[in-house]
């Protein structure tokens, strides 16, 4: 739970329970922390001491509320990073984040009003139809945590690329998303995947999973050597905010789509527009969306074609979460889960 700026700690609050008929309880059985939590413990914008944190989880149903339908207790179940309704207009298109009933767990009134958070041993799911999707049997619980969010937004963000069989593709940024991003675009048919990062060991662990990798500084000239001069066919911005759009337009060619999932909270960015009018250029942004892509994300992992698990640094008890809050602020480890 939240312990004031930038710390978090272990203690115990009262246990969730079904407040409303489309409401589920999860035990939780993975959980991990994302860069979003160490951005929200660091700001904490709003956020009161004692909150729970945490929006990523596997876990399985103990409790359900009489409007809920597609699970039942004993089900094991991934959780989406937000909730959504599942039956008003936006839901229904499959864009379920401009749903009005959209809150995101453990973070905070940024996105909706507050909801607690998945980093324990049980978690309140609300539209539990719309939030949850069944975990099949095989696919182990320290994949399917990927699921809910990093994995899905890496995915959206392919998908709104929407590269051609054997487009080169760019990724600005190693976290966790841009390392995910790299391995979907790998999955959804992409040519030759390049990952932009300065710290060595990011750049290690993608070249280890498919990725050509390159440093800020010679991105550009790793990928006019692959693309004969023209750039990258697509390029994802997995760092967000203007460096992170300045980078990812850097290195795409003309006619080229840049796609930025890294989470903006700046005001304005300058546009190069003069060049992204006489380039033809496409600036899009995505956010994962487990409700809309459970399917695909599914089928990808069950096959084995796609295998997010290889960026897990390390997994850890819930009493050793505050030591590994730090660990992955000073860039020690990559990405934490959690065993409850
Ligand atoms: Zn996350
Ligand atoms: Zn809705």
């Amino acid at each position: 739970m939240y312990a004031g700026q930038g710390r978090v700690e272990v203690g115990t609050v009262p246990d969730p329970r079904v407040e409303d008929p489309t409401d589920a309880v999860v035990r939780v059985r993975r959980t991990a922390v994302c860069g979003t939590d160490l951005h929200v413990v660091a700001h904490a914008a709003g956020l009161p001491e004692g909150f729970v944190v945490g929006h990523e989880f596997v876990g399985e149903v103990v409790d359900t509320g009489p409007g809920v339908h597609a699970h039942r207790r004993g089900d094991l179940v991934v959780g989406a990073d937000f909730t959504s309704c599942g039956h008003c207009w936006w839901c229904r298109r499959g864009d379920h984040w401009e749903c009005a009933e959209r809150r995101f767990f453990g973070t905070g009134s940024a996105f909706g009003p507050p909801l607690p958070g998945a980093q324990a041993e049980l978690v309140r799911v609300p539209h539990a139809d719309t939030v949850l999707q069944p975990v099949p049997d095989g696919v182990p619980l320290d994949v399917a945590v990927f699921l809910g969010d990093t994995l899905a937004t890496g995915y959206a963000a392919v998908q709104r690329a929407a590269p051609r069989p054997g487009d080169t593709v760019a990724v600005v940024g190693g976290g966790t998303v841009g390392q995910l991003t790299s391995l979907a675009a790998q999955a959804c048919g992409a040519g030759i995947v390049v990952l932009v990062e300065p710290v060595d060991t990011r750049r290690d662990l993608a070249a280890a999973h498919g990725a050509v990798v390159a440093t800020p500084d010679d991105a550009r000239a790793v990928i006019d050597r692959l693309t004969d001069g023209r750039g990258a066919d697509a390029v994802v911005d997995a760092i967000g905010g203007p460096r992170g759009l300045d980078a990812a337009f850097a290195l795409a060619r003309r006619r080229g789509t840049v796609v930025s999932v890294g989470v903006h909270t700046d005001t304005g960015w300058t546009l190069p527009v003069a060049r992204a009018f006489t380039d033809e250029l496409t600036l899009a942004f995505a956010i994962g969306d487990l409700a809309r892509d459970a399917g695909p994300l599914l089928a990808l992992v069950r096959s084995g074609v796609l295998a997010p698990a290889v960026v897990a640094s390390e997994t850890v008890p819930l009493d050793g979460v505050p030591e590994a809050y730090a660990r992955m602020a000073q860039r020690r480890t990559l990405k934490t889960l959690i065993a409850t």
